[in-house]
């Protein structure tokens, strides 16, 4: 019924005293791998809540590859349309201080590599979903490529990070586009938009989306579309790592949204299960199953 259309990477975490400058070398703890990218955290999230859920990615034909895809099956998520091979897996380079700034470096690998064919040729799984959700960490021409084939009735969400101009098809597809503080004044380059999150909503439907979400971390989101604006209000919780939180928003929103529930009701619910992502460490690994939301 979801289809995540995305990324799939393996994170590589290193804690380090402090982050080397150029030309230096830190010695750092273990090594820690887990599976990430947007598109995989936003599959495991929707199947965790029990929504029939499948991916469209590409992964490297390598260890993190089947890293990837067994975090996926585990989770319970239709991995046929995981492509394998064409360049090594995407990877992050992720070096932690103490302080928990961090420096990344990412690796986009196969991500890069899930072409507009590949669209194509799973035409099958795109034309069975309700609901379709992508983000930015694959190639643009692939999106588009995913929004001409969608089948009439079903529904496109899109989170648009890392965020970066969209043409007008994209955007008048988007129901919602999802956006951060930081994606919403990306995508309003030029417009000078403020501070004021119901301003950033509006301008942005102006842009073609027929309804956009703004989350606002601790803060909860917002939600706008033709009929004007609402606040979706956050669950209090004792924040322990926001890795992933908006992937979670994200899954959560469009698994209620196929459920056939309004935008104000979904957004809700994907409010309380960003919130219980923050309690829990790690990206995946924090993701809570649909009866931990209703516990919360
Ligand atoms: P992103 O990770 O994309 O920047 P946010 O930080 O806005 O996204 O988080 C997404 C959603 O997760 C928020 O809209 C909110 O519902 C929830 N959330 C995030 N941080 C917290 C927090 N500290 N307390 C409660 N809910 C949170």
């Amino acid at each position: 019924d979801l289809l995540v259309v995305g990324s799939a990477n393996a994170d590589l975490v290193i804690g380090v005293d402090r982050r080397p400058a150029a030309g230096e070398t830190v010695l750092g703890g273990d090594l820690a791998t887990h599976p990430g990218g947007k598109g995989a955290n936003q599959a495991v999230a929707a199947a965790r809540l029990g929504a029939r859920t499948a991916l469209l990615a590409r992964v490297g034909d390598d260890a993190h590859g089947t890293l990837l895809l067994d975090s996926q099956r585990a989770a319970g998520v239709d991995t046929a349309g995981v492509l394998v091979g064409g360049a090594p897996t995407g990877v992050a380079l992720i070096t932690v201080d103490p302080s928990g700034d961090n420096s990344i470096v990412v690796s986009p690998g196969a991500n890069g590599r899930l072409a507009p064919a590949d669209v194509r040729a799973a035409a099958g799984l795109v034309q069975a979903a309700r609901v379709v959700s992508a983000q930015l960490e694959i190639p643009l021409e692939t999106v588009v490529e995913v929004v001409r084939s969608l089948a009439p009735g079903s529904r496109f969400v899109l989170n648009p990070s890392p965020p970066q101009p969209l043409p007008d098809e994209v955007l008048a597809a988007c129901d919602p586009l999802i956006v951060n503080e930081h994606e919403a004044k990306v995508l309003l380059d030029g417009a000078d938009p403020g501070e004021d999150p119901a301003d950033w909503a509006r301008l942005l439907l102006a842009r073609g989306p027929k309804s956009v979400v703004v989350t606002l971390g601790a803060a909860g989101a917002l939600v706008a579309d033709g009929h004007g604006s609402e606040s979706v209000p956050s669950v209090a919780v004792d924040a322990v790592d926001t890795t992933g939180a908006g992937d979670a928003f994200t899954a959560a929103l469009a698994v209620r949204l196929g459920a056939g529930a309004a935008l104000a009701d979904a957004a809700a619910y994907a409010a309380r299960v960003g919130a219980a992502a923050v309690t829990r460490r790690g990206a995946q690994d924090s993701y809570p199953t649909a009866g931990e939301v209703e516990a919360l």
